[in-house]
């Protein structure tokens, strides 16, 4: 999979893909990630990538042209027109299964706003799909594409050492993930419960699945009766 992002702080997103997992799977070629600085594609006499909004307003908005042309410069580099997706608080809400969704696409450009967002005609005109991840507002699109990109990269094959690693986590499958424990056994007077150290396999499975299940009744109501009515109450 190949992620490009428009951005006025590339160096920030940079340094974030480079650490850890997705760095690795970078430096593998599993994925490829390319960070675009919005103000190469400002020809104007100023470089100008924002200005005042009509019908007056404090904030600046981003202006179109520049975010058109760099894109243009992404599909012509792809030999294809990328998935392009706005980062902004009016998208609908990122969740696992859409991220499932994107994670089988080849090539997916997410732009970062600033100020008090876009020019309406570049949204109208390029941007395939708009996405939020959550009801509050931020500076900058940066921290969510961060959050969009490390979150869809897992999901491709290579980058995690196994499938099972997000198959079995929370959202997956529609519960929340069961509680885990490491080394001690015995930590303040806190035992690890004894099934997980029976070695019995389908014992194990069994507290995993009736935990999941707690946790999710417990923590998320709403995901507990959607799991219901998906399972015929079970
Ligand atoms: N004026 C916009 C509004 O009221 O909808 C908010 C603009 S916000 C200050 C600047 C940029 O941050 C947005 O263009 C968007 O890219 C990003 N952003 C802020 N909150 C976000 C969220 N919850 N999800 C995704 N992007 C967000």
């Amino acid at each position: 999979m190949r992620i490009d992002i428009i951005t006025l702080f590339p160096e920030m997103c940079e340094a974030v893909m480079s650490e850890s997992i997705i760095g690795r799977a970078r430096a593998k070629g599993v994925i490829e990630v390319n960070c675009h600085q919005l103000r190469d594609f400002a020809f104007d006499k100023h470089k100008r990538v924002d200005d005042t909004t009509y019908g007056g307003g404090m904030g600046m908005l981003m202006k179109a042209e520049p975010i058109a042309l760099c894109f243009e410069d992404i599909c012509k580099k792809t030999g294809s027109r990328p998935h392009f997706i706005y980062m902004s608080p009016k998208g609908r809400t990122l969740t696992q299964q859409r991220l499932t969704e994107l994670a089988q696409m080849e090539n997916i450009t997410i732009l970062c706003g600033h100020y008090e967002g876009v020019d309406q005609r570049l949204i109208d005109e390029f941007i395939d799909e708009e996405i939020s991840i959550g009801d509050y507002v931020l500076t900058g699109g940066e921290l969510p594409a961060l959050v969009l990109a490390d979150s869809v990269s897992r999901l491709v094959p290579g980058v995690l050492s196994d499938d099972i690693c997000f198959s079995e986590e929370s959202h997956f499958g529609g519960l929340l993930e069961y509680p885990q424990y490491t080394k001690p056994s015995v930590w303040r007077e806190r035992e690890v419960p004894e099934v997980l150290m029976s070695g019995h396999h389908a014992n194990i499975e069994k507290w995993r699945h009736e935990k999941s299940i707690e946790e999710t009744k417990l923590k998320r109501p709403d995901l507990y009766e959607k799991y219901l009515a998906e399972n015929g109450g079970k």
